[in-house]
């Protein structure tokens, strides 16, 4: 049995008080704050490392509107601003499979920045990590960060676990479902490379191009489709991992080893190289983040030595960097009032309470759907609501729902729109006063209307 010890209690101090408290700053955090900000209420936003992105920068993850297509029918609000903006600001590059731009993980720190200096109503409060929820019986009163500066609470109005974990809403008894370890998706290690020479690499890609189709063939790889995406081009890499396994430069066992490059750069910059997949990694537990960020470093320059061989216009290439952290797909998902499900994702899902839309675009757990024709689903406000705590709401990843529809909300344009209505929902809650579990979808919507955000 593990030993225990007792910690004691002490006396801390209460270093702010704010209206809506967003903890966690990715592309579901991010959207809350801004969007309740821009909806008239103070907002506190607390973020553990020292940029706000979440995945898009911390991780490197830079596709984030990659499913989009001629017919594409989509939410806008904040999700399309954060593409607009980096744009703007030099921070993004065409994306090689669709008609969207690749936001520069880097780039992003500077974006994010100016889109939280600009709301003079967003405290950001960066390098503190959230430990604990504050209480008065099953109502969330505010939050417990631990800094350099030690232990200090924040005491809000309302609170909105964004923390891609729901550190939050489980430590406040609001109850999750956590996917057994060995069906969690795969966890990666991204890295981005120099070095490239861009025109041979281009034409390689151009002798041999690869479809989704090229995506079966093993393991994590084999996929469903609805058969129109099957021809489609993507910016697949297998062949150089499986030449380098047949010639023994990678062990056998790692024929996980393939995935998607995201643009090439005029610099010679290879980014968003997501070839890295590592399964039974669980991303709540520490011990197992440290094993398989270690090993993800090991396989990412076996992948490195690989594309140098194999691999047209490679051959001079160097890691640029890995990301800040190992990304994880998949933890903990709130039971919130309404869980999402696979026929509700695949089958334009229609609600009552929709707060937002998302387009048919269907990414893990075996399925990849892209929405090339106009179809979408929408977004109850019941599914950002969790179970047993009041004033809390829920956005990004650990929204309720089971595996498929996780593949689909899990992308973070769909992350964003969550966010985006958990902020003015917060904001609308505070304002009128009446609890988030009754707050008046009438004013909600009116204020998506207000800030460009489509709900039907
Ligand atoms: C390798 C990989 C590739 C992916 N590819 C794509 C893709 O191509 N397109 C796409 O749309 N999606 C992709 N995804 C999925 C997407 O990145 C995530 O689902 C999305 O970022 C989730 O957003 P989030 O805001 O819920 O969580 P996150 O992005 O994880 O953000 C959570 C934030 O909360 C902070 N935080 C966590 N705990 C605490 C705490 N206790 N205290 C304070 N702060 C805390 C974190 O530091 C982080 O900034 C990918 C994911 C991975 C891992």
């Amino acid at each position: 049995m593990t030993r225990k010890i007792l910690e004691p209690a002490r006396e801390i101090d209460v270093v702010h008080e704010t209206d809506v408290l967003v903890i966690g700053s990715g592309p579901g955090g991010l959207p809350a704050a801004l969007a309740a900000a821009r909806a008239g209420v103070e907002v506190t936003l607390v973020e553990r490392f020292g940029c706000f992105g979440g995945n898009l920068t911390v991780v490197g993850v830079e596709g984030m509107h990659w499913y989009r297509h001629e017919e594409t029918v989509e939410s806008d609000g904040i999700a399309r601003e954060f593409e607009d903006r980096a744009k703007d600001m030099g921070a993004a590059v065409p994306e090689s499979q669709s008609l969207s731009y690749e936001i520069d993980s880097e780039g992003f720190k500077l974006v994010a920045d100016q889109m939280v200096l600009g709301e003079p109503n967003i405290r950001p409060m960066l390098h503190r990590q959230f430990v604990a929820p504050l209480m008065d019986g099953n109502t969330i009163i505010g939050a417990i960060t631990e800094s350099k500066a030690g232990r200090e609470a924040i005491l809000a109005k309302r609170v909105i676990d964004a923390t891609g974990d729901a550190d939050v809403a489980q430590r406040a008894g609001a109850p999750v479902f956590t996917t057994p370890v060995e069906k969690m998706m795969a966890a990666s290690v991204m890295f981005h490379v120099a070095g490239v020479d861009k025109q041979k690499f281009m034409d390689g890609i151009k002798a041999d191009p690869q479809t989704y189709k090229d995506w079966g063939g093993g393991g994590e790889w084999n996929i469903e489709t609805t058969g129109k995406e099957d021809e489609m081009f993507s910016p697949f890499l297998h062949k150089p991992f499986a030449q380098a396994i047949k010639d023994g430069m990678i062990p056998p066992n790692l024929n996980t080893i393939a995935g998607t490059w995201g643009a090439c750069h005029d610099t010679g910059e290879l980014t968003y190289m997501n070839l890295i997949h590592m399964a039974n990694c669980d991303g709540t537990d520490p011990d197992s983040l440290t094993t398989y960020e270690i090993e993800g470093r090991r396989q990412a320059m076996l992948a490195i030595e690989a594309l140098r061989a194999y691999t047209p216009g490679c051959n001079g290439i160097r890691l640029r960097n890995f990301g800040m952290s190992i990304g994880i797909r998949d933890t903990r998902k709130v039971d919130t009032v309404y869980n999402m499900t696979g026929q509700d994702v695949r089958e334009q899902g229609r609600f009552d309470d929709s707060v937002g839309i998302f387009p048919e675009f269907i990414d893990g757990y075996g399925i990849l759907i892209l929405p090339t024709t106009g179809r979408y689903f929408q977004i109850p406000y019941r599914n950002l609501l969790p179970k047993q705590v009041e004033n809390l709401l829920v956005s990004g990843r650990i929204t309720g729902g089971d595996t498929t529809s996780h593949a689909a909300t899990r992308n973070m344009a769909c992350c964003a729109v969550a966010g985006q209505a958990a902020g003015i929902a917060a904001a609308v809650s505070v304002k009128t006063g009446k609890g988030v579990d009754a707050v008046d979808l009438t004013l909600v919507r009116h204020e998506l209307d207000r800030q460009g955000a489509r709900y039907t």
